[in-house]
Parts: structure tokens; sequence; C-alpha cells
């Protein structure tokens, strides 16, 4: 299976790729997670996305188009991948089509969890994320998952939080009609438990072709 997760941020889709990764056993690839890694070990790459992560701003395509083909070149990724956080604005997406094209090998679907902006913003703002894992965590000291220390994420702070938002609707938001029109859209709400919208993912999933 080779799937295209969307959606602003605070869907879920971090924790909701965690899950059909493991169901289809493919690797889950998020763009974000390798930029905050990459922070973390003080790489240069790390170095190159710091401040536009910290601005709540798109890293340049030119650095994570070329982060996301290497990537894709790894043994793991040789029968499926799901991508969570790529692309985030249609540049991005046709360079993942010739990518894929290159190797024919074409996206079979793409995932949007749909969510308004006052949920969002709810969200955002009560999110904390473990420093240990990754993983998100509302109203826990600890994370729910390893116990590991939780903190605010720079950029789930309420002004950066507003600019991400800005830059999902401009930029984000127009691959949901490319992929529409790619006949590859499928939508689901993003509202509701973590394991129904997990089940609705799978059912909606259960009709793609491989
Ligand atoms: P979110 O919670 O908004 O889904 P992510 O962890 O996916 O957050 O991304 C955090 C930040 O990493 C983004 O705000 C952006 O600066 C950078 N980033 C992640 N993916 C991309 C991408 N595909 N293109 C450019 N920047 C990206
Ligand atoms: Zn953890």
């Amino acid at each position: 299976m080779r799937l295209v997760l969307v959606g602003p941020p605070g869907a879920g889709k971090g924790t909701q790729a965690q899950f059909l990764a493991a169901h289809y056993l493919i690797p889950h690839i998020s763009t974000g997670d390798i930029f905050r890694a990459n922070l973390k070990a003080g790489t240069p790459l790390g170095e190159q996305a710091k401040s536009f992560m910290d601005r709540g701003e798109l890293v340049p395509d030119s650095v994570t188009n070329e982060m996301v083909k290497d990537r894709l070149t790894h043994e793991d990724a040789k029968n499926g991948f799901l991508l969570d956080g790529f692309p985030r604005n249609v540049a991005q997406a046709e360079v993942l089509r010739d990518i894929l094209a290159e190797k024919k090998t074409p996206l079979h679907a793409v995932l949007e969890f749909a969510l308004g902006d006052e949920e969002i913003i709810a969200r955002l703002s009560s999110r904390r994320t473990c420093r240990d894992c990754g993983g998100p965590s509302v109203g826990l000291d600890k994370c729910p998952t390893c116990g590991g220390e939780v903190y605010q994420r720079e950029d789930d702070k309420a002004d950066v939080i507003k600019r991400r938002l800005e830059v999902y609707t401009e930029q984000t938001a127009p691959i949901i009609a490319f992929y529409r029109n790619a006949d590859l859209l499928i939508s689901i709400s993003a509202v509701g438990s973590v394991e129904a919208i997990t089940d609705q993912a799978k059912s909606a999933l259960k009709n793609v072709a491989q």
C-alpha cells in the first residue's frame, strides 16, 4: 500500500499513521518527525529546518523534496509506505507524483482527515509532546505510551499555531483538490475516538486496489 495522509495540524494524523502503518506493515514516514529527529541530533539538516519550523513556515521544497526522495529509496519502502506531512503543497505533490511515476509505483490513495478551525486551535493549544518517543499527550504530565517527559512544542504556541493554520489553508489545502482530480482522495472526519477513526480509515481503504 502506498498511502498519503493529509489533514490540518492537530487532526491526529500522526496517531492514525502509526496504527495504519502497523496494520499494513509499511513504514510510517513523517517529515515533521524526521526534521525533529535531526534537530535533536544537531545535524545540518536540523539546523536548516529549525527557523522555519519555529515560525510555522514550510521548510523550503529543495530541502524537503530531497529528503523524501532519499527516504523512499530505503529498503523498507520497497513494498509501500505511509507518508504523513508530505506533500504539503502542490509543488511537493507534483514532485512526489514524478518520483513515483519514474519507479512505476504510483500512489494507491490519499486519506484526508477533515477537521474545523476551532477544533484545531483547541486541540493544538492543549497538546503536549513526548521528548522521548515524540508521541502526543493531552492533559497528562507523562507520555501515555512510554512514560517520558512531555513538553509544549515551540510551534504549538498560540501565535505559531495561527501561522501554521494560515500556511495549511494557503499552501496545503490545495493538494486536496489536486488529489481529488487525480481520483485518489478519500475523506473521513477527524472527530471521534482514536479507535473509531482508525476503523473508519481501514474500512475506507478496504476498497482501494493495491
Ligand atoms: P503538524 O503537527 O503541523 O502536522 P509536523 O510534525 O508534520 O506538524 O510538521 C512540523 C513542521 O515541520 C512544519 O510546520 C514545517 O515547518 C516542517 N515540515 C514538515 N513537513 C514538511 C513538508 N512536507 N514541507 C515543508 N515543511 C515541512
Ligand atoms: Zn513517549
